[in-house]
C-alpha cells in the first residue's frame, strides 16, 4: 500500500552554464527535482521556503502535479535562495560560482500538523541543524533518509555526526562518503558510515552508478548479495545538465519505496533502479524541464531496457 512522502529542503533559482549553453534563475533546488521526480511514484509533500520573488509560473510546476504545496513558507518581502554553478569537461562535479542563502539562511521549517504523521520522510540537503529540527516534529515514521554534501561535512560534523544517529538512510555522493568518512575505498567508507548509525547507505557515483550497503556487513570484501549491492548509471549519450540527477536519483528512490509501502534490502536496490532510470532524464535539458514532459510509460520503457542490461 502506497505510504505519505515528506520532503524538505531547498527551493532555488538556479543559474547555470555547462558546455551546450546557459539557463538564468530557472527553478531548482533539492526539494523540487526531488519532489517532481518522486510525484511520478506517490503524492508528495513538500516543506521549503521561497521569497516574494517567485513567480506563478514556478508555483505552477509544482502544483500541476501530485505535490502539495501546503508547507512552502512565503516570506514577505524575501528573496529565493540562489545558486550560481557551472560544468567543465566531463561534467561529473558542478563548480559553485556563488551562492545566496536569502530566506533559506533563517529556514526553520514548520511541518503541518496533517504531515507530522508522514511515514516516509526525505531530508534533502540542508544544514544536519535543520534537518534535526524536522525530525523533532515527526511522529514515528517509518523510514527517514538524509541528503548531505561537503559543506556540512566540513563546517558541521558534529550535528551531521548527530543527525546519523537518527535516520535509517544516507545518500551522498563519492566524494562526500570519502570525505565523511576518511576512507579512499568507497566499501570501506560505506561500511564506516553505516557504523555512525544509519542502516544503510546509498553512495552516488554520477555516471558510474551507485552503490547500496546495508549494516551488519561483513568484513570488508566479502560481498553478500543481502548486503552489498552496486548499480550502474544509465549508460546516457546526452548529459545536457547535470543538476539535480542526485536529488531527482533520491526522488524516483524515495517514491518507488513510499509506493511499494517496503523497504527490505531487494526493495532499495528496486528503488535505486527507478532512482538511477528518472534522474537519467532529468539530465537531459535544464532545471526540471525533462521531468515536465515526461511519462510514466518513458520510465517503465527505459527501466525494462535497464533491467535487460543488467541480465547476464
Ligand atoms: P544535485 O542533485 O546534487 O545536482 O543538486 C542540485 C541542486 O542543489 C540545485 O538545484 C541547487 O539549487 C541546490 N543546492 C546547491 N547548493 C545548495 C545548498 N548549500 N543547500 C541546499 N541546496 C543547494
Amino acid at each position: 500500500m502506497a505510504q505519505s512522502l515528506l520532503v524538505v529542503g531547498s527551493i532555488a533559482f538556479d543559474s547555470i552554464r555547462t558546455p551546450y549553453g546557459e539557463a538564468p534563475e530557472v527553478l531548482g533546488g533539492s526539494a523540487v527535482y526531488f519532489s517532481v521526480a518522486a510525484a511520478f511514484f506517490v503524492p508528495v509533500r513538500l516543506v521549503g521556503v521561497i521569497g516574494e520573488d517567485f513567480p506563478p509560473a514556478y508555483r505552477r510546476v509544482l502544483e500541476s502535479r501530485r505535490i502539495d504545496t501546503a508547507g512552502l513558507q512565503v516570506v514577505a518581502g524575501g528573496k529565493t535562495f540562489r545558486w550560481r554553478g557551472s560544468y567543465h569537461g566531463a561534467m561529473n562535479e558542478a563548480r559553485t560560482e556563488d551562492v545566496q542563502l536569502n530566506v533559506f539562511g533563517d529556514f526553520r521549517p514548520a511541518i503541518p500538523e496533517a504531515w507530522r504523521d508522514s511515514r516516509l520522510v526525505f531530508l534533502a540537503n540542508g544544514s544536519p541543524v535543520t534537518q534535526g529540527a524536522v525530525l523533532d516534529q515527526v511522529r514515528k515514521p517509518d523510514l527517514v533518509v538524509a541528503d548531505t554534501m561537503n559543506l556540512w561535512i566540513d563546517t558541521e560534523r558534529e550535528a551531521l555526526l548527530e543527525l546519523l544517529r537518527r535516520v535509517d538512510g544516507l545518500v551522498l555522493n563519492d566524494g562526500e562518503a570519502r570525505m565523511l568518512s576518511g576512507e579512499h575505498n568507497l566499501i570501506a567508507a560505506a561500511h564506516k558510515i553505516v557504523g555512525l548509525g544509519p542502516t544503510f547507505v546509498v553512495i552516488k557515483k554520477g555516471e558510474h552508478g551507485s552503490l547500496l550497503v546495508s549494516r551488519g556487513g561483513p568484513p570488508v570484501g566479502v560481498l553478500p548479495p543481502d548486503l552489498i549491492c552496486p548499480l550502474p548509471g544509465y549508460p546516457s549519450l546526452k548529459v545536457f545538465d547535470p543538476t539535480g540527477a542526485g536529488d531527482s536519483f533520491a526522488g524516483g528512490m524515495m517514491g518507488y519505496l513510499a509506493s511499494a509501502g517496503k523497504y527490505e534490502f531487494r526493495d532499495l536496490v528496486r528503488a535505486m533502479a527507478h532512482g538511477t532510470v528518472t534522474a537519467s532524464f532529468t539530465i537531459e535539458d535544464f532545471s526540471v524541464r525533462r521531468l515536465e514532459r515526461l511519462t510514466l510509460g518513458e520510465i517503465d520503457e527505459r527501466l525494462r531496457l535497464y533491467r535487460g542490461m543488467l541480465e547476464f
